[in-house]
C-alpha cells in the first residue's frame, strides 16, 4: 500500500469527518423550568446535552407566539422586519380584512436558505410557516399550518411516497386534528400517534438522506400544554390534586426524550446540537373581554346590544364606527387597533392626537385590574418602540394581560369583562415569554453551565457560526458561545 495513497485518503477522510453538521431539536412551547429543573433527571438525553453544553432561557419574540416566533428565530429578524405580528394580520386599513401569515408571508431568508446557497444539504421537518412548500437544498416536510396532506406538504413532492411507504400507508399527521377537545384520552392518543409517525419518518430520513443541517419541530408539546396544563400545574386555578392526568405532560416529555435518543444515536459525533423552544407555558388564569372593556370605557360603540347565547364573535356585532375610537382582537395576547382619521375608512381619532391618545390608552390598559381589584402586571408595547422596522400593518398596541397569565377575548356575551371559559374551546395554558435553549458543541467542550437568557434571534447566527459561514449584517441576533 502506498503511503501517499493512504495519506491522501486519510486526509480526505478526516476532512470529511471534520465538516461540521448542525442538528436542531425544536420543541414548540417547551418550558425551561420543566426541562432544566423539575424533570431533568427523567430526561436522560436532554440532560446529557445540558451536561455537555450550555443552556438557558430563550426570550421569545413580542408577541410570544408560534408565528412569528420560529421565523424570527430562524431568520434573526424581529416581527416588525418580518412584517407579521401573529397568525392573523390586518391586510389593509379596513375593519375586517385579515390575512393568515403562512410561509407565503415570509419575505426574508431563513437560515436554511443561506445554508443551501452555501451548498449545505438540509432536512426540515415540521418547522412552522414552511407551507406553502418552497424548494430547499434537500428535503422538507411542512408543518401544522398545512391544510392537509392532500396538498403538497413535502419537498420534493415525491418524498410523500417514501413517507407513505415508511408509515405502511397510514396518513402522516401534520398536527393534532382536534386539540381543543374535552376528551383528553382522545387528545393524548392523537398527540402520541402524531409524534410516533414523525419520529419514524425522521429516523428513515436520517438513515437514507444526506444532511448537513437537520431540524425538526415537535408540536405535541404545545398541544399537550394547552390541553392539559390544569391537570399538571398545582397553581392553575382549576387544578385538582390527584387527578387522573396529573403526570400526562411529564410522561409526554419522557416519551419525547426517548424518541430524541433514537435520533441522537444517528447523529455523528462532531455535530453541533441545539435544543430550542419558541416560548414557554404558564397557567391561564382567565380571559379579559377586551372589546367589552373598551365598550364600557367608551372607546367602542355598538349600534345595538349584542344578542344571543354564549360568545358572540366581534364580526357578528354592529359597530358604530363613526363613534368608535378603539377595537381589539382576542388571542393569547391582545392586539389593539385605533380608528384613525384619514387612515381607517371612518376614522375618529385625529392623526395629530394619535400619540397622546395611544399613551392614554396604554395607561388605561395597564391599569385594568384583576376581578378582586389588584394589579395584574399587564405589559403594553408600541410596535415602533420594540422593532427595528415596522412593515405592513401592525396593531397599534400589543398587550400582555397579566404578563400573559390572562388571555384576550374579543367576543361579547360573557356577562362582564372577565371570563373563565375560553370562547374558542378548552385551553388551560398561555404562553410564557421565555422558552429554552441547549447548545451542545463538541468543539467547545461545554461545561454544563446554565448561562444568562438569550434571545430567539441569536439562534440563526449561532447556526451559521457553527458552519463557519459569514453572518449577514442585517441579522439582529448575536452568536451564543458554546
Ligand atoms: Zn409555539
Amino acid at each position: 500500500m502506498s503511503g501517499h495513497w493512504l495519506g491522501g485518503s486519510m486526509f480526505n477522510f478526516l476532512r470529511r469527518q471534520k465538516q461540521p453538521k448542525v442538528f436542531v431539536i425544536g420543541l414548540d412551547c417547551a418550558a425551561p423550568e420543566l426541562v432544566f429543573d423539575a424533570w431533568r433527571d427523567q430526561l436522560p438525553n436532554l440532560r446529557r446535552l445540558m451536561e455537555n453544553g450550555v443552556y438557558g432561557e430563550l426570550i421569545s419574540s413580542i408577541p410570544a407566539i408560534t408565528v412569528p416566533a420560529w421565523s424570527s428565530m430562524l431568520s434573526s429578524k424581529d416581527p416588525g422586519v418580518l412584517g407579521f405580528y401573529g397568525f392573523r394580520n390586518r391586510a389593509d386599513y379596513s375593519y375586517d380584512k385579515m390575512t393568515i401569515a403562512t410561509g407565503a408571508a415570509m419575505k426574508e431568508k431563513w437560515v436554511w436558505d443561506i445554508l443551501g446557497e452555501a451548498g449545505k444539504q438540509v432536512i426540515l421537518v415540521g418547522v412552522p410557516q414552511t407551507y406553502p412548500v418552497r424548494p430547499v437544498n434537500g428535503y422538507l416536510i411542512s408543518s401544522f399550518l398545512t391544510p392537509s396532506v392532500e396538498k403538497q406538504y413535502t419537498y420534493p413532492h415525491e418524498l410523500r411516497y417514501e413517507i407513505d411507504r415508511v408509515l405502511g400507508g397510514e396518513e402522516y399527521d401534520l398536527d393534532v386534528r382536534e386539540f381543543r377537545t374535552e376528551d383528553k384520552d382522545h387528545l393524548l392518543q392523537q398527540i402520541y400517534a402524531m409524534s410516533e409517525k414523525q419520529f419514524k419518518v425522521m429516523r428513515y430520513l436520517m438513515d437514507n438522506k444526506p444532511w448537513d443541517f437537520f431540524m425538526f419541530v415537535d408540536m405535541g408539546v404545545d398541544r399537550i400544554h394547552h390541553g392539559m396544563w390544569k391537570y399538571h400545574d398545582p397553581t392553575h386555578p382549576k387544578h385538582e390534586p390527584g387527578n387522573k392526568y396529573q403526570h400526562a405532560i411529564r410522561d409526554y416529555y419522557i416519551h419525547l426524550d426517548r424518541q430524541i435518543g433514537t435520533l441522537l444515536e444517528r447523529v455523528p459525533e462532531e455535530t453541533v446540537i441545539l435544543v430550542v423552544s419558541d416560548h414557554g407555558a404558564k397557567a391561564m388564569h382567565g380571559g379579559i373581554c377586551v372589546n367589552e372593556w373598551l365598550r364600557r370605557e367608551g372607546y367602542l360603540v355598538l349600534r345595538e346590544e349584542p344578542e344571543g347565547e354564549g360568545p358572540i364573535p366581534f364580526d357578528k356585532v354592529k359597530v358604530d364606527w363613526s363613534k368608535t375610537r378603539v377595537w381589539g382582537s382576542g388571542g393569547y395576547y391582545a392586539r389593539i387597533f385605533i380608528n384613525v382619521e384619514g387612515r381607517e375608512p371612518q376614522g375618529t381619532v385625529p392623526a395629530a392626537h394619535y400619540e397622546a391618545f395611544r399613551d392614554e390608552l396604554a395607561e388605561a390598559l395597564r391599569s385594568l385590574p384583576s376581578p378582586d381589584g389588584s394589579d395584574i402586571g399587564t405589559r403594553v408595547f408600541k410596535p415602533q418602540e420594540i422593532y427595528r422596522e415596522v412593515r405592513n400593518i401592525p396593531p397599534d398596541l400589543i398587550v400582555y394581560f397579566g404578563d400573559l397569565s390572562w388571555r384576550s377575548v374579543g367576543s361579547f356575551g360573557h356577562g362582564g369583562i372577565y371570563t373563565f371559559e375560553n370562547d374558542i374551546g378548552p385551553d388551560d395554558a398561555n404562553h410564557a415569554e421565555n422558552g429554552l435553549f441547549i447548545l451542545a458543541d463538541p468543539r467547545a467542550k461545554g461545561s454544563g453551565r446554565r448561562i444568562a437568557a438569550r434571545q430567539l434571534m441569536d439562534i440563526a447566527p449561532t447556526i451559521l457560526e457553527a458552519f463557519k459561514l459569514p453572518i449577514p449584517p442585517d441579522m439582529q441576533g448575536r452568536v451564543i458561545e458554546g
